[in-house]
């Protein structure tokens, strides 16, 4: 399953900031993913749990937000919002695009909890 080994980079990745930021768990993160990952936002939080279990970021409230399909336009020289089935540019309707954003998948947000030590 592919969503189960890109909860796993997730998981990579949290550990490593939780190392930087001397925090001992993971209360929520935000994960943006673009149309055109090929990551499922209802496939991952199925196999956030899965990947999630005896981690620092079990129990990790796992937030999915849609990231924009954006195209540069080589023609124009435009930025514009696009369709996965249609990457046109907006302002002239040139197909000549590159895609610029909308094939990721990034950690947005994530929020710590510092464990203080009980005197
Ligand atoms: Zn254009």
């Amino acid at each position: 399953m592919h969503e189960l080994s890109v909860c796993q980079a997730l998981i990579d990745q949290l550990e490593a900031l939780a190392l930087e930021q001397g925090a001992r768990r993971v209360l929520s993160l935000v994960v943006g993913i673009g149309p055109l990952s090929g990551v499922e936002a209802r496939l991952l939080k199925q196999a956030y749990p899965v990947a999630a279990a005896g981690t620092l970021a079990e129990d990790a409230e796992l937030d999915i937000e849609d990231r924009p399909i954006r195209v540069h336009c080589r023609t124009c020289g435009e930025d514009s919002d696009a369709t996965a089935n249609r990457l046109l540019c907006a302002s002239c309707g040139d197909w000549r695009t590159d895609l610029v954003s909308g094939d990721e998948l990034v950690l947005t947000r994530v929020e710590f909890i510092r464990e203080q030590a009980h005197v």
